[in-house]
């Protein structure tokens, strides 16, 4: 254990007082997480403001053998950014990192430290007439650090891809406390290993991401939104595929709402809209997006809606006929996580299955749920971004469970892992989709990927950090 009377000395020479933080109430909001699901201990937590800030921490922390837990804007939902209860914890808020430190309209690059948020960036990109396409509900409180680390997906990977794929490159204090500047803004750079990847996607546990430098696009000129009740789920990915061959625009979103989680979400928040009359089981928010203007847009995705009502496969539509109503659809979509965690004590996944077989899938894993817990004491709460095959495969306590029911009910958990991981090892899919493993699926790690698979893991953890002081406890040891 390190020795706290000379610990917080060197943190406070390194950082000043005022950004060491030591008492309980002020460390409370950074030792747990969104969900309230996890909480932990530490030491300490520091607000470092800048690079040279945070690699004298992690000197300190590496000669001290402390453990350091970096952290965002602590919306990850597998407790990554939460320490344990180890008494030697660091946690590393990258809050003050929140400089623009350069935008390249010509190259459509934009460099940012770690810190900034998801929305001060898209912000950012926009002051250029850009778009940073990266997208999810938490904007306004993620940051691009934990973005990267967690390799986000959220609402327009169909079209742009993950948070990987939007990096040019990074800037990354290491366990030893040196900085590699893999900032570049080249498109294309083949000089050995990937290092910008390894980092990306590792949940902090090989080093701290102080910058990176994200590729911009321009904005499209036209936008077309429509809800979209389906026959059943295989007629929504029959719909999506005859988009993406049809349409001139490209399919930006593909989100699947079924309607027990609509009316879940209206009995939550009951302002939010009802799009359609008669709606049923299961609908999609699908968006176009493209050049030209909303009018020829909305009329183009409206003849291929009523194609797709005459062949049987969509039941009833609406197109927003403003942003308003563009953002209404949204806000469905938009609160459900938020609602969820009012549904009592909700078992949360995020798979990925291929697109062609998600139907399927979606029907065992629904049939096997209610083998483990019995028809009438699970609610099937499963949605998310199909286009991309990624599914939060979510389990709810029965309306109106009492205590000891959802006690009961939160008793299956530990099953409805092992039943995925049997169920998607069938499917050829993965147990983390874009939330990541955190010490939420280290279990489901271990049991879904094969041995060479995690000796390599193992081996670069390992190399990069030897004294295991970066977020321990976290994907693995
Ligand atoms: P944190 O929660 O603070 O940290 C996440 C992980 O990254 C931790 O392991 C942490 O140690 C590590 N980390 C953070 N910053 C750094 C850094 N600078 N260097 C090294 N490691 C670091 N996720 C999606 O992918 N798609 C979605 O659509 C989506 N929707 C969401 C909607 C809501 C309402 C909420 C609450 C969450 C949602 N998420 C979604 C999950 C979450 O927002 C993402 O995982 C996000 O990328 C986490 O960013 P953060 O800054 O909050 O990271």
């Amino acid at each position: 254990m390190p020795d706290k009377h000379s610990l917080i000395p060197r943190l406070t020479k390194a950082l000043g007082s005022k950004y060491v933080l030591t008492e309980g109430d002020d460390m409370a909001p950074y030792l747990t997480d969104w969900r309230k699901f996890y909480a932990g201990e530490a030491v300490a937590v520091v607000l470092p403001a800048n690079t040279a800030e945070v690699a004298s921490i992690v000197t300190i922390a590496n000669e001290a053998e402390c453990h350091l837990i970096p952290q965002g804007g602590n919306t990850g939902l597998c407790g990554g950014a939460t320490p344990d209860n180890s008494p030697s914890n660091i946690v590393i808020s990258m809050k003050r990192m929140n400089r623009i430190r350069h935008v390249d309209a010509i190259s459509r690059s934009i460099t940012v430290e770690a810190g900034c948020t998801l929305g001060e960036v898209k912000a950012a990109a926009a002051q250029h007439n850009l778009l940073f396409p990266l997208d999810l509900a938490a904007r306004d409180s993620c940051h691009i650090g934990g973005n990267l680390s967690t390799n986000a997906g959220g609402l327009n990977v169909l079209r742009y891809g993950t948070a990987r794929t939007q990096t040019l490159g990074i800037e990354v204090v290491l366990p030893d406390g040196r900085v590699l500047d893999l900032l570049s803004n080249l498109l294309k750079d083949n000089t050995g290993y990937s290092l910008r990847d390894v980092f990306i996607g590792a949940e902090g546990t090989l080093g701290v991401i102080t910058a990176a430098t994200l590729k911009l696009f321009p904005i499209p000129t036209a936008t077309a939104t429509a809800f979209v009740g389906l026959r059943d789920i295989a007629a929504g990915v029959s719909l999506l595929h005859k988009l993406q061959s049809t349409s001139e625009a490209g399919v930006v979103a593909c989100e699947l709402i079924p309607q027990i989680i609509i009316d879940h979400v209206r009995e939550c928040y009951p302002d939010v809209v009802q799009p359609l009359t008669n709606p049923p089981a299961f609908s999609l928010l699908i968006e176009l997006a493209g050049n030209g203007d909303n009018d020829a847009l909305g009329g183009q995705f409206g003849d291929i809606l009523n194609e797709a009502l005459e062949a049987g496969l969509v039941v009833d539509a609406t197109i927003a006929a403003s942003e308003g109503q563009r953002q209404e659809l949204w806000r469905i979509r938009e609160l459900v996580p938020a609602a969820e965690i009012q549904a009592g004590d909700v078992y949360k996944s995020d798979v990925a299955v291929p697109i062609s077989r998600l139907a399927e899938f979606y029907e065992d894993a629904a049939h096997a749920a209610k083998v483990i817990c019995g028809e009438a004491n699970v609610r099937v709460f499963a949605f998310g971004h199909i286009g991309d095959g990624n599914l939060h495969y979510n389990f709810a306590p029965p309306k109106g469970a009492d205590d000891a029911d959802v006690a009961a009910f939160a008793r299956h958990f530990p099953a409805f892992d092992d039943m995925l991981v049997t169920l998607l090892a069938k499917y050829g899919g993965s147990i983390s989709a874009e939330h990541g493993i955190g010490q939420k699926k280290r279990t489901m790690l271990l049991a879904s990927k094969p041995a060479p698979v995690l000796d390599v893991m193992r081996t670069i953890k390992h190399a990069l950090d030897p004294k295991g002081i970066m977020n321990p406890g976290k994907i693995m040891e």
